[in-house]
């Protein structure tokens, strides 16, 4: 059985295979084993400081991430990750003023504001601090499309809900925001809906990381799957034929060919679609073309010190309207000095390209300036003594960061926020003849570990039970 991609959708599928009995080789472009996983470490003195320039927090609601942890034994491993609403001294720079995350100074512009005037004192602070969150933490493509929301019914069912909920509600807290836009379901888009559930909830719940490091679970994994992972063998070329897949691959250069009667790709399809595949269905081929990416840009300094801490910013993050707009402060590492990784910026969507398209060197020291208008000692000589930065979009085995559903699309209303009828059973890989696609790109949980593990499980379970042979 062949399997392509060492990432975690392609490490979870050759598991369930070997234990199912299957010989299992899995193919990896690249030299690294995880994907989308992907632990840095700067080495000072012989002592190891790590940041991530992939997966980071993992949210306590995806059980299938923690069974997996459980399984390849990195439990006790497993740290709280404090979130933008856990952390200490996390800021927000936002419209030119410098402010602490739970503040709303009263002279803040908000340029993106379309709010009616007239609204009573309650709803317009439960609005300001909506617009606020939505300004500083969604990407610019959500944001678009959120705005336009927060007028007309929206308005109004926001002010019939802060009239039931009475004059002691604390509308400065995540969790009551969420409970009071349980109020304006059906008057929000799928853009708005997916600031709430995806970014605000999973923002607001509690997350864990793995002590030392992600690339632990991808590694773990491939250690105990069983299955021989052949890295630097790029494939180059798929073709559906009767009774199964050929594989073109380039294997360190050298050109060679695999068939098997059944092959797992859990390739990005940005990568995929400039591959030539030949024989896919038009059903596939539709699933292929329509499904939307999203790029992501991350830069990580090693920092001589922890200088943020002195500002108080222990864990959690500050957001930026600016060029960076997210900075991650470490937390739970096992301090050994006074050194420290910043995730000085992380940008999702459109809101990354102004960074990527900085040469490497000129991206870093843009993202230093800005992050020391949060914390001036980081502008300090001898402050930075190392960087790393990512584009996604640059980096040639996934050509993006995520699959997403942003896109005009989601100008759709939400009425519920469940899955609709029946739609909880679809399988969360695709199958076409003796090709089984997966990844993070065909599950539910769209840009997520969870969704990536919940894909490779279900493309496991296709293969091992294939369909019936056809007869004529
Ligand atoms: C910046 C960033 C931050 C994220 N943060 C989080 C987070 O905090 N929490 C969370 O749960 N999720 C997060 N995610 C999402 C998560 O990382 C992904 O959903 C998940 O890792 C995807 O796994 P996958 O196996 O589907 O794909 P991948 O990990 O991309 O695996 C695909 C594999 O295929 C290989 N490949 C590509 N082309 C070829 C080829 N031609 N031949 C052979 N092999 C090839 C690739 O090298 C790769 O190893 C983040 C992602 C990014 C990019």
């Amino acid at each position: 059985m062949l399997v392509l991609g060492a990432g975690v959708a392609g490490l979870v599928a050759a598991k369930e295979l070997r234990a199912r009995g299957h010989d299992v080789l899995v193919l990896e472009a690249s030299q690294r084993i995880g994907g989308r996983i992907w632990t840095h470490r700067f080495e000072r003195e012989g002592r190891v400081f790590h940041g991530e320039l992939g997966a980071m927090r993992l949210p306590v609601s995806h059980r299938r991430v923690f069974d997996l942890i459980d399984q390849v034994g990195l439990t006790p491993k497993l740290r709280p990750f404090l979130s933008v609403f856990q952390g200490k001294g996390g800021r927000l720079d936002c419209a030119g003023q410098r402010f602490g995350f739970g503040q709303l100074p009263a002279g803040l512009s908000l340029p993106e504001w379309p709010l009616a005037q007239g609204l009573d004192p309650a709803a317009r602070r439960f609005l300001r601090r909506l617009a606020l969150l939505v300004t500083v933490m969604a990407p610019r493509e959500v944001r678009d499309l959120a705005f336009p929301q927060m007028n007309g019914d929206f308005l109004a069912a926001v002010q019939r809900h802060l009239a039931a909920a009475g004059p002691e509600a604390d509308f400065a807290e995540p969790g009551a925001i969420l409970a009071g836009l349980e109020a304006v379901r059906g008057r929000i888009n799928q853009a708005f809906h997916l600031f709430l559930s995806d970014i605000l909830l999973k923002a607001a719940e509690p997350l864990f990381q793995l002590a030392g490091g992600a690339d632990q679970l991808p590694l773990a994994l491939a250690a105990r799957c069983g299955a021989e992972i052949r890295l630097g063998t790029e494939v180059m070329a798929l073709e559906l034929i009767p009774g199964g897949v050929m594989v073109q691959v380039n294997r360190e250069g050298v050109a060679e060919t695999y068939q098997a009667a059944q092959v797992i790709c859990t390739i990005p399809l940005p990568v995929l679609r400039r591959m030539p595949v030949a024989g896919l269905d038009a059903q596939t081929r539709r699933r292929l073309a329509g499904m939307n990416y999203a790029g992501a840009t991350k830069v990580l300094l090693f920092c001589a010190e922890r200088c943020w801490e002195a500002d108080g910013a222990h864990g959690g993050a500050s957001f930026s309207d600016r060029l960076l707009r997210q900075v991650y402060y470490p937390h739970n590492q096992d301090f050994a000095g006074r050194e420290g990784v910043l995730l000085a910026s992380y940008c999702i969507g459109a809101d990354a390209a102004p960074i990527a398209v900085l040469p490497a060197d000129e991206r870093v020291a843009a993202v230093r300036r800005e992050a020391a208008r949060l914390h001036p000692a980081l502008a300090r000589d001898g402050m930075v003594l190392d960087s790393i930065s990512i584009d996604w979009t640059a980096h040639p085995w996934t050509l993006s960061a995520c699959s997403t559903d942003w896109d005009p699309g989601m100008q759709q209303m939400v009425q519920d926020a469940g899955a609709g009828p029946g739609e909880a059973e679809e399988p969360q890989a695709w199958r076409c003849g003796g090709l089984v696609l997966a990844g993070e790109h065909c599950s539910r949980a769209k840009a997520w570990v969870e969704g990536a593990i919940a894909s490779g499980q279900d493309a496991a379970a296709m293969v091992a039970c294939p369909e019936p042979a056809l007869t004529v």
